[in-house]
C-alpha cells in the first residue's frame, strides 16, 4: 500500500531529507587520500547524533543479508556498486567512492546517496558519475503527477544507456515514508505509461546505478552485503528522495 502524504507530513520528510543531506556534505568534506571508509562513517554518525536522528541503515538485515549492517552508511569503493560495508580501508589516489546514507527523524525516512572521486580524478570516472547525476535529475524530471512509475524507469535508463554503461538489474529505488524501504518499487529501466500512476503526496527515492564497462552483472562479495561489478569495472550510484506535490517534484535531500 502506497500511503499519500499531507503537505505538513513532507515538510516533515524534508527534515529528515536534510540531514541525510548534511551527513552526506560532511562526509565529502571529510574524504581524502588516506581517509579510512570506518572514518566517513563516525562522521555521519556525528551528523545524525546531533540532529537527534536515527539510522535506518544500523542493525538493518533484510532478507538477503547474512548479518545486520553494522554501519550508517553504504561506502562503495572502485567495483562495488552499492551496499559497501565501511572498513579500515583507506581511500587511494584516484578512487571512485558512493556513499549512502539515511536517516529517521520525527518518525519520518529520508535516504540519499552520491558518488565522488578522491585526490587526481580519471576522466573515465568523471564522466560516469556526471551520467549518473543526469539520469537522477532526468528520473526527477520525470516524477510529476499524472506519470507513471514506469515513465521515472524509463527517463533513468534511458541516460544510463544512452552513455553506454550498464544498468544492474533487481535493484534500485523505492516508496520512502515512515520507513526507508516501502511500495511501490522504482526500478531504474522501465517501460513509458506503465506502472503505478503518480500521485501528489507520494514520496520516492530514485537511485541510479551505472556499470562503466556496459555490462549488466554483479555478484555479492564474500562479506554477502557489497554488491560487486562481475568485471571489475567501476560503478556509481546516486539518490535522492522526492516528493510529488501538486507543484511537481520536490528533492527533499537536497544539498
Ligand atoms: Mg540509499
Ligand atoms: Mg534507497
Amino acid at each position: 500500500m502506497v500511503e499519500l502524504k499531507t503537505k505538513a507530513s513532507i515538510d516533515a520528510m524534508y527534515e529528515a531529507g536534510q540531514v541525510v543531506a548534511r551527513a552526506l556534505t560532511a562526509v565529502r568534506e571529510a574524504a581524502g587520500v588516506g581517509v579510512s571508509l570506518l572514518e566517513l562513517d563516525e562522521v555521519a554518525r556525528n551528523v545524525l547524533r546531533e540532529a537527534g536522528a536515527d539510522s535506518p541503515f544500523l542493525g538493518y538485515r533484510p532478507a538477503f543479508a547474512p548479518t545486520a549492517f553494522p554501519a550508517v552508511v553504504c561506502a562503495s569503493v572502485n567495483d562495488a556498486i552499492v551496499h559497501g560495508i565501511p572498513t579500515r580501508y583507506r581511500l587511494r589516489d584516484g578512487d571512485l567512492v558512493s556513499i549512502d546514507c539515511g536517516a529517521q527523524l520525527g518518525g519520518w525516512a529520508g535516504d540519499s546517496a552520491i558518488s565522488f572521486t578522491v585526490g587526481r580524478p580519471r576522466a573515465a570516472d568523471v564522466r560516469l558519475i556526471e551520467t549518473a547525476e543526469s539520469a537522477l535529475a532526468a528520473g526527477i524530471g520525470a516524477a510529476v503527477a499524472g506519470n507513471r512509475v514506469g515513465d521515472i524507469a524509463h527517463a533513468v535508463g534511458a541516460v544510463c544507456r544512452a552513455g553506454g554503461y550498464g544498468v544492474p538489474d533487481g535493484f534500485g529505488g523505492h516508496g520512502v515514508g515512515r520507513h526507508m524501504h516501502e511500495d511501490p518499487p522504482v526500478p531504474n529501466e522501465g517501460r513509458p505509461g506503465r506502472g503505478m500512476r503518480l500521485r501528489p503526496g507520494m514520496v520516492l527515492a530514485i537511485e541510479p546505478m551505472l556499470i562503466a564497462s556496459g555490462r549488466d552483472d554483479y555478484h555479492a562479495a564474500p562479506d554477502g552485503w557489497t554488491l560487486k561489478t562481475n568485471d571489475g569495472s567501476r560503478a556509481a550510484h546516486v539518490e535522492h528522495t522526492v516528493a510529488i506535490t501538486e507543484d511537481g517534484p520536490r528533492i527533499l535531500t537536497e544539498r
